[in-house]
C-alpha cells in the first residue's frame, strides 16, 4: 500500500510556511486506514506489549486500533485539566513557551510493557515528554510507532535508544 498517496498535505497550515501533513485523507480510506493500523501493530506482535499509550489527539485516532490489534490496553495522555483521577504532569519547552501533558497516575503499573503511538514524529518533544510520563510510573518504553516521520526534524536522533517505527518519511 502507498500510504503517502492516501495522505494530504496542505499548504501554509496553520501557519504560512508548513506543510501539514493531513491524515483525515487516509483514516476516511477504510482499506488505507486498516493496512496502516495492520502495518504497525505487526512491527510489535512478538513484543508482548502490555499497554499502547496515544497522545491526545490523534494518538487516539492511531493508537486504540494499534492496541485492538495487539490485544493490548489503550492509555490516553492528555493536556492538563482534562483527565478525571489523580494524575501526574510532564512539561516541556516549545519553541516559544511551554506545554505539559499528563496521564492518569495509575495508567501503567512498574515493568508493564508499553508501546507509544501517534500519528507523527516532528521534533520528538511530545514523545519524549510521553516517555518521561510513561518511565516516571515504571513502565518500560518497548517501542514508538508512527504513521508519519519528518526526518529533517531529526526527532528519531532524539529518540536514540528506543525502537522507532513509522510508515512514511518526509
Ligand atoms: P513533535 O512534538 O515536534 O514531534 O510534534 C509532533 C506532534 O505535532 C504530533 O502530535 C503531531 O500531531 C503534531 N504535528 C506536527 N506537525 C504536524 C503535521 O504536519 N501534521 C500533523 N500533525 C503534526
Amino acid at each position: 500500500m502507498n500510504f503517502k498517496e492516501k495522505i494530504r498535505v496542505v499548504m501554509d497550515f496553520p501557519e504560512p510556511g508548513i506543510r501539514f501533513k493531513d491524515i483525515t485523507t487516509l483514516l476516511k480510506d477504510g482499506e488505507a486506514f486498516q493496512a496502516a493500523i495492520n502495518q504497525l501493530a505487526a512491527s510489535f506482535k512478538d513484543q508482548q506489549i502490555d499497554l499502547v499509550v496515544g497522545p491526545e489527539a490523534r494518538g487516539f485516532a492511531v493508537g486504540a486500533p494499534v492496541a485492538y490489534a495487539l490485544e493490548a490496553g489503550f492509555i490516553p495522555v492528555r493536556k492538563p485539566g482534562k483527565l478525571p483521577a489523580e494524575t501526574i504532569r510532564h512539561q516541556y519547552s516549545l519553541e516559544y513557551g511551554h506545554d505539559a501533558l499528563e496521564v492518569h497516575k495509575d495508567a501503567i503499573l512498574p515493568g508493564q510493557r508499553v508501546l507509544i503511538v501517534d500519528d507523527l514524529l516532528a521534533t520528538g518533544g511530545t514523545t519524549l515528554a510521553t516517555i518521561a510520563l510513561i518511565e516516571e510510573l515504571g513502565g518500560e518504553v518497548a517501542g514508538i510507532a508512527f504513521m508519519i516521520e519528518l526526518s529533517y526534524l531529526q526527532g528519531r536522533e532524539r529518540l536514540a535508544g528506543y525502537n522507532v517505527v513509522s510508515l512514511v518519511s518526509y
